[in-house]
């Protein structure tokens, strides 16, 4: 269904569900391109994943994630001068490996980082240590990548939703919405705990309770499900550095984003009797030194129920590595440790298109790089709506990349 002629005769109500990154960016090109826009979000302005995350914007060794990268860092770049400053930078960015074992290994992955486009250049550990005594490395080396970006991600969000008010877009915050109505095959508007709120196009932007309103969308659903496990991590929120650190350092053995989807798989009653939801599937470094002078300390990955509590031991493991790898930082005060939930789906990259009823969409699935990929997803999707069937061209953010949805 293209809404061009439609939106050409009459204006046209769009609702988005859920205030993270994914629905504020919605937000913006919705409201921006003359749509009468309307965010509904059940507690605060990203009070979810999209405030608790370590605002790292990085290249990967997969196409997918480097096209993401450059299309979101033009968009964050509109934003970065506007009224909400949210300490958008780009920064260098280093990949390390502790052992020989691993360093050899990081050779095969930095060559995948050069086939996606992506300039490597090899730093043994030995420079590492000469050239930044402060530091005091103590890995066996690494990888100087060329490019990456840094920001503070509450204030990301909300540039985006002060953008998207701005071009009149309206904020409706502590107002959950409890289904999605539909007739006839197409969207007729949601139930929240203040009534009906009618509309001709909604989005489903709310994270890793998409699946819920999925389940909730009544008269021609329920829709079917999309494979998402929370994909727990945990942080911590560093004081001031008392030094310049010049890159975001982080671990080469943070996988990429199909392996991330795959690690994340919970299957069924087995995996909670074996405890599987309480084992990290990821443990490395990746340290954020912000534009603001303090740093942030992740991160850790494990698949894990959206509402149970697990690896608490994580933050210890993540501050043991950064001590042992890198002891010239000392102890550097630390303001808080907690954890956050990322939406990942079983590929480990977003969603962005159409389902079965006319105009209901879906952009979620942010998995570990919602701020790396929102400002890009989002654009794609509006542009598909207003002028296509929905669903963005590129085949591998298609909701019908999933089973049960090919039909969609
Ligand atoms: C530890 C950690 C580190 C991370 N580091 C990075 C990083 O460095 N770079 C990066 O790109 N990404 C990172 N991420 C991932 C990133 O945070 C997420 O992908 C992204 O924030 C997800 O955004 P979202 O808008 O889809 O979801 P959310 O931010 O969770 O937003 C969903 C919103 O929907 C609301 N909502 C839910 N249900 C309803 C309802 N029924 N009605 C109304 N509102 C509803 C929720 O309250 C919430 O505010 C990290 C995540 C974690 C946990």
């Amino acid at each position: 269904m293209a809404i061009a002629r439609d939106f050409a005769e009459k204006p046209v109500d769009a609702l988005v569900i859920g205030g993270g990154i994914a629905g504020c960016t919605l937000a913006y090109e919705l409201a921006r391109r003359g749509l009468r826009t309307t965010v509904l979000e059940q507690s605060m302005i990203a009070a979810e994943s999209s405030g608790r995350n370590t605002g790292t914007l990085l290249s990967g060794p997969q196409k997918e994630v480097v096209e993401l990268l450059d299309a979101s860092v033009e968009i964050y770049a509109e934003l970065a001068e506007g009224p909400v400053p949210f300490e958008f930078a780009p920064v260098a960015h280093l990949l390390i490996s502790e052992d020989d074992a691993s360093f050899e290994a990081a050779a095969a992955i930095a060559d995948r980082y050069r086939a996606a486009g992506v300039p490597m250049e090899k730093v043994t550990g030995k420079e590492l240590a000469r050239d930044y005594p402060r530091i005091g490395f103590n890995v066996a080396g690494g990888y100087s990548v060329g490019r990456a970006w840094t920001l503070e991600p509450m204030g990301a969000t909300h540039a985006f939703a002060h953008a998207a008010r701005e071009a009149g877009a309206t904020i409706r915050t502590g107002l959950r919405v409890a289904q999605i109505f539909s007739r006839g095959g197409k969207v007729q508007g949601v139930l929240t705990d203040q009534g009906i709120v009618p509309a001709d196009l909604v989005f489903i932007a709310n994270g890793l309770w998409m699946s819920d309103l999925l389940r909730r969308t009544v008269g021609d659903g329920p829709l079917p499900g999309l494979p998402f496990t929370a994909g727990r991590g945990w942080l911590i929120q560093l004081g001031r550095l008392d030094f310049d650190l010049p890159w975001i350092v982080e671990e080469l053995t943070w996988p990429d984003q199909e392996e991330l989807g795959r690690r994340m798989r919970l299957e069924g009653l087995a995996d909670v009797a074996a405890q599987r939801d309480d084992q990290p599937a990821v443990e490395a470094i990746c340290l954020n030194p912000m534009r603001g002078g303090d740093a942030r300390l992740g991160a850790s990955v494990q698949p894990a129920y959206r509402d149970l509590v697990r690896n608490t031991d994580m933050a210890s493991r993540i501050a043991s590595r950064t001590l042992r790898m890198l002891p010239g930082l000392g102890s550097p005060q630390v303001k808080n440790v907690y954890p956050g939930n990322r939406p990942m789906l079983s590929d480990g990259l977003p969603v962005a298109g159409a389902t079965a009823v006319e105009g209901l969409f879906v952009h979620g699935g942010m998995g570990s790089i919602g701020m790396h990929a929102a400002p890009a997803t989002a654009r794609w999707l509006v542009d598909a709506v207003l002028s296509g069937d929905g669903n963005p061209p590129r085949q591998w953010l298609r909701p019908d990349r999933f089973p049960g949805w090919e039909t969609v």
